[in-house]
């Protein structure tokens, strides 16, 4: 069993084939993240269709850096409004590699902490992006009593403080091959691990034609790391994805 926690795979020109393509391949669960008001729509339309779709919504910091705050107000209502239906709050978060002037820094922690607070309020994981903003990431997040979810997580120093502040960390499937991310696992207990593609992007073989199902190559690897067979590590994974977001896999 296959499970990708974070994924748009609604950036392709026919989603439904590869998301076809991926039940075909083994994967059960597939969380597509929005990542502002037009794909939160996009997300929302894909998992009515699609049962192995579960949707979570949200407002990617980069976007957050260009949109006016009326606009982001509405959206976080849009959200809200369909709380009960998602199974977290994503993509949302802070990046320091895109955005580096100090006010839209300041505006999108300003809306972290927003999003950080509906998430506890409304008892919703909460999957995010911390590209270059690690650190910030980690201290602003401790202050909610909210389950994180590091999507796609690149700073093997900075694994041990995550960790310990029980947060889950997303292995992406770059770990195939990058060194940096295979340092993560290991620092990573194995309760605290979870699968993720990042759809279409973040393709370790071909650029921009990532799947949910080449996952199987992470699995593969994280099983070396941690000295354990690939059925333990689905096993595993199966569970935490259980645990962390509060629901029961059938199948
Ligand atoms: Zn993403």
């Amino acid at each position: 069993m296959i499970i990708d926690v974070h994924a748009h795979h609604f950036l392709y020109t026919n989603p439904i084939n590869v998301l076809q393509e991926n039940r075909e391949k083994g994967v059960y669960i597939i969380i597509e993240n929005g990542l502002d008001p037009e794909t939160n729509r996009k997300v929302v339309e894909i998992s009515k269709k699609f049962d192995i779709v579960h949707p979570a919504l949200g407002y990617h910091p980069v976007d957050i850096a260009k949109s006016n705050d009326s606009m982001i107000e509405q959206e976080l209502k849009y959200i809200t409004e369909r709380i009960n239906e998602l199974i977290a709050i994503g993509e949302v978060g802070l990046d320091y590699y895109w955005v580096r002037d100090k006010i839209s820094i300041e505006k999108q922690k300003k809306w972290f902490l927003r999003i950080l607070e509906l998430s506890e309020i409304y008892k919703k994981p909460i999957i995010v992006h911390s590209r270059k903003a690690e650190k910030d990431v980690i201290e602003l997040a401790t202050s909610y009593n909210s389950i994180i979810i590091l999507h796609s997580f690149w700073k093997p120093s900075l694994t041990k403080l995550a960790v310990e502040h029980g947060m889950y960390i997303s292995i992406p499937t770059f770990v195939y091959k990058d060194k940096g991310l295979q340092k993560i696992v290991q620092y990573t207990p194995l309760d605290l691990l979870l699968t993720e593609s990042d759809a279409p992007f973040l393709d370790p073989i071909d650029k921009r034609n990532n799947k949910s199902w080449k996952i199987i190559y992470s699995l593969e690897k994280i099983a070396e790391i941690k000295g354990l067979n690939i059925g333990d590590i689905k096993a595993q994974i199966a569970k935490n994805f259980e645990r962390a977001f509060d629901i029961e896999i059938l199948c």
